[in-house]
């Protein structure tokens, strides 16, 4: 290609010619070279990373458990945060505290010149009561919007700082051979915030780390993530390129009508009656407004409340849902499409629908030609066990972050090998289980993909 663009270049001598084309295979042989002085230095790292990863289990499995057994619910997360930050502090990197409440950012600056990354784990737990008989099981409580609850990591955020926080470890330890900076995000509240309700005008978690500007400076040129997945087998890792985890909106609707004696409906209007109109003119907003062949979309209905008494027609009728879309276009025409249908059915009898839609989280899809790239390091870290994942009907605000760079977020199993995998409690049940075995794969995963995208590789060298 170059060569043919030369070669149609007017006033080049046959002498010039050839010493371009001379100078021009010297600095092919060069580039081959240190391509090849790159590609050995990220085996090299990479072996000292799977030793490292080794060397380090026993402390990395104490970690998590003393993380698990102490949850702390989204935006409490300070004994979490404080464990991290004296860690990264340790490890000598330059620290921030504080971020997005009680979020950690550490800052690891390679001894070699290179690209900026950054690594993701969000570190708090759910309002569930632990019923797992395991001696650091969780035991503890919290307040939660107001009210008292258990707390338990049944997200498995646990494994995701015990896995960055050995990560941090084992780059660290690396820091002269490493080509560039790696920025570490300990993100509080990815679950939502335990202190207020979003009303679309506050902000939490990620969100909130971008807004902060915790992406300008350092600014990563790619983010990368995992979640513990109880679908998955340990030992095995699921990815998918482009969309691959939902939006995330709240919908809430509430209809007035008239309040009127039951025996005499004639006097009112009827908000009992116009919800349940909506509530099946809903149902029509995906399977007849929306065109599902390339993605899908979900819009469901989670409570309807109304009504005191059997023989009084009550003036409002509050109902509260979630819509999920895996595309920002189809995101915006639901939830257009959800106000005209529930507007359109109330007005016809005279009712009146006030909908609120909160968008929550954004739809998390992977960079494609990241995603493609980093495959064979996840493979390294799998012995091969790595498997295509379908889209997932949760969400995760790690989208925030990938909305400002190409990011790539990928599943870690969990789920014990002899497990029916039928069986396993999913995420967020009370009976979630981590095989242990597991988090050496995702700290292998994680910071093979952070020395071999900072190397220029893994697979860019063949290219
Ligand atoms: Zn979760
Ligand atoms: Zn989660």
């Amino acid at each position: 290609m170059r060569e043919q663009g030369l070669s149609i270049g007017q006033g080049i001598s046959v002498m010039a010619k050839h010493k371009l084309r001379n100078s021009l295979l010297v600095a092919l042989l060069v580039g081959v070279a240190s391509h090849m002085a790159f590609a050995e230095e990220a085996a090299g790292l990479k072996d000292e990373v799977a030793r490292q990863v080794l060397a380090l289990e026993g402390k990395l499995i104490e970690r998590r458990r003393d993380i698990h057994a102490h949850p702390e619910l989204g935006n409490q997360e300070t004994r979490t945060s404080q464990l991290v930050a004296d860690h990264l502090r340790h490890l000598g990197m330059e620290v921030r505290t504080g971020v997005a409440r009680t979020g950690v950012v550490g800052i690891l600056r390679g001894g070699r010149s290179g690209p900026v990354i950054a690594l993701r784990a969000d570190m708090d737990a759910l309002p569930v009561k632990e019923t797992l008989d395991l001696p650091f099981a969780s035991k503890a409580k919290s307040t939660y919007l107001g009210k008292e609850v258990d707390v338990m990591h049944a997200c498995g955020h646990d494994s995701h700082v015990a896995i960055l926080m050995t990560v941090a470890e084992i780059l660290a330890g690396l820091r002269d051979r490493l080509p560039g900076t790696v920025a570490f995000y300990f993100q509080p509240a990815e679950e939502g915030p335990s202190d207020f309700v979003p009303d679309g005008r506050n902000t939490w978690g990620a969100k909130m780390m971008v807004q902060e500007g915790v992406m300008n400076e350092p600014r990563p040129e790619a983010i990368f993530g995992l979640h513990s997945w109880a679908g998955l087998q340990a030992g095995q890792i699921a990815y998918r390129p482009g969309p691959t985890l939902a939006s995330s909106d709240d919908l809430r609707i509430r209809i007035t009508g008239k309040q009127t004696h039951a025996g005499r409906p004639w006097d009112g209007i009827d908000p009992i009656v116009v919800s349940a109109q909506a509530l099946l003119g809903l149902q029509t907003v995906i399977s007849r407004q929306t065109d599902i062949t390339e993605t899908p979309s979900v819009v469901s209905i989670g409570t309807i409340n109304g009504g005191t008494r059997y023989n009084i027609i009550p003036e409002t009728v509050d109902m509260t849902g979630t819509i999920r879309s895996y595309d920002y276009e189809i995101r915006r025409s639901v939830h257009e499409r959800v106000r005209r249908t529930v507007g359109g059915i109330a007005e016809s009898a005279g009712a009146k629908a006030e909908v609120t839609i909160v968008e929550k989280y954004d739809p998390t899809i992977n960079d494609e030609a990241l995603t493609e790239r980093m495959l064979p390091t996840l493979q390294w870290a799998t012995d091969g066990n790595v498997v295509r994942s379908p889209l997932v009907g949760a969400a995760e605000d790690f989208s925030f972050f990938a909305k400002e760079v190409p990011g790539f977020f990928f599943f870690l199993g969990i789920t014990p090998r002899d497990q029916d995998m039928a069986k396993a409690a999913p995420n967020h049940n009370p009976g979630f289980f981590l095989d242990e075995s597991a988090l050496v794969v995702g700290v292998r995963a994680l910071a093979g993909v952070a020395v071999d995208y900072l190397s220029g590789g893994p697979q860019q060298a063949s290219r």
